[in-house]
């Protein structure tokens, strides 16, 4: 089993305690902090980390936590950010699926005195106060490097690129920081791009199609793929497996799910990224916490970074995270941190 891979790691270690919850001192009092995640498709992370770390965070600082989903839907993402405001929170969070939707969200609840703040992704042109995420263009450059590293010396290595959303300025971003590893080679011939697609939502199910379109078109030829998180890469894997290429052509991905750490274990996907969600979720946490007291200065103190919106031409204050590259020899690592559990990982057909 895996566990041969992950040596010496011990099995059965529990991820990290959360937080725990505390029974409010006066529950009357206690602020809402509204949430929304963007969708459950795309990847794994927004209902198994990033829901029960910030309600677990936001809880132990005695706020009530008011978590939805926008199941992929901007209809349903602005009627539930309608209802918040109505609602009165203390602080919207939104994760959201396109900057235009996020930016109107954020109007409105500027309208009414609400604070905001970009989690994850942020909305260009709109105006959250602050915004928490990962240096993204460094995941699109780990990415890239761990292809180049899969692929070896290759030349005219033929790649393919499935990207995220384009509505969501992360995959943006991570495109930007793989071409800069990759635009030199593409440009020099060292490697040829086959073709870029973006994939709406990020659904693996439109993310498999459109691969397997893109093969078919290249007579069912490829090298190496660049997939933008572990849910498209897991679609690309099943088109791969199906032509008896999985495993000899390496796939990205990103977010160090089960299944993605699963994937480059069995050698399937050549790597992934992981960004320690955990730490996210409690900046994030942390900044709602000040916001929601009106504890201004407290919050412009964590937010030190800033990010530049070149649609409103203003900086946002930010916290950026950074991210690792996660090959099958870094997984060990995130066993030995209680990342993961490996009794987890070896689980199904690793
Ligand atoms: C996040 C990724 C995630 C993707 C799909 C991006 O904005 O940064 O972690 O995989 O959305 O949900």
């Amino acid at each position: 089993c895996c566990a041969l891979l992950l040596l010496t790691a011990a099995c059965g270690v529990d991820r990290k305690p959360t937080g725990q919850s505390v029974a409010p001192r006066n529950p009357a009092d206690k602020p809402v902090v509204g949430v929304i995640l963007p969708d459950r498709a795309s990847s794994d992370r927004w209902e198994e980390q990033d829901r029960p770390l910030l309600e677990s965070a936001l809880n132990f600082a005695g706020i009530t936590p008011l978590i939805e989903n926008a199941e992929g839907d901007e209809k349903k993402f602005q009627s539930l950010a309608d209802a918040m405001i109505a609602q009165g929170v203390k602080v919207l969070m939104t994760t959201p699926l396109s900057t235009e939707g996020g930016a109107t969200v954020e109007r409105k609840a500027k309208q009414a005195g609400i604070p905001v703040i970009n989690y994850d992704r942020i909305s260009l042109g709109g105006q959250a106060d602050y915004y928490v995420s990962f240096d993204n263009l460094n995941v699109g450059e780990l990415q890239a490097e761990g292809l180049l590293k899969c692929l070896g010396n290759k030349p005219g290595a033929q790649i393919i690129e499935i990207q995220g959303a384009p509505t969501d300025n992360n995959a943006t971003l991570f495109a930007d920081g793989q071409r800069r590893k990759l635009g030199p080679k593409y440009d020099g011939g060292q490697l040829k791009l086959v073709k870029s697609q973006a994939v709406d939502n990020w659904d693996p199910v439109r993310g498999k199609a459109t691969f397997e379109q893109i093969l078919d078109d290249n007579g069912g030829k490829v090298d190496g793929v660049v997939a933008a998180n572990d849910g498209l890469a897991g679609a690309v894997i099943e088109v791969l497996k199906a032509r008896g290429l999985a495993g000899k052509v390496p796939v990205t991905g990103q977010d160090a799910t089960l299944e993605g750490l699963r994937a480059v274990l069995r050698g399937d996907q050549c790597m992934t990224v992981y960004k320690p969600i955990r730490d996210e979720a409690e900046a994030a946490a942390r900044l709602a916490i000040a916001v929601a007291r009106g504890d201004i200065s407290g919050a412009d103190d964590l937010a030190t970074g800033n990010t530049r919106d070149l649609v409103s031409r203003r900086d946002v204050k930010s916290v950026l995270l950074g991210a690792d590259l996660i090959t099958k020899s870094e997984v060990r690592r995130l066993v030995a941190e209680s990342v993961v559990k490996s009794a987890d990982l070896c689980a199904g057909d690793v």
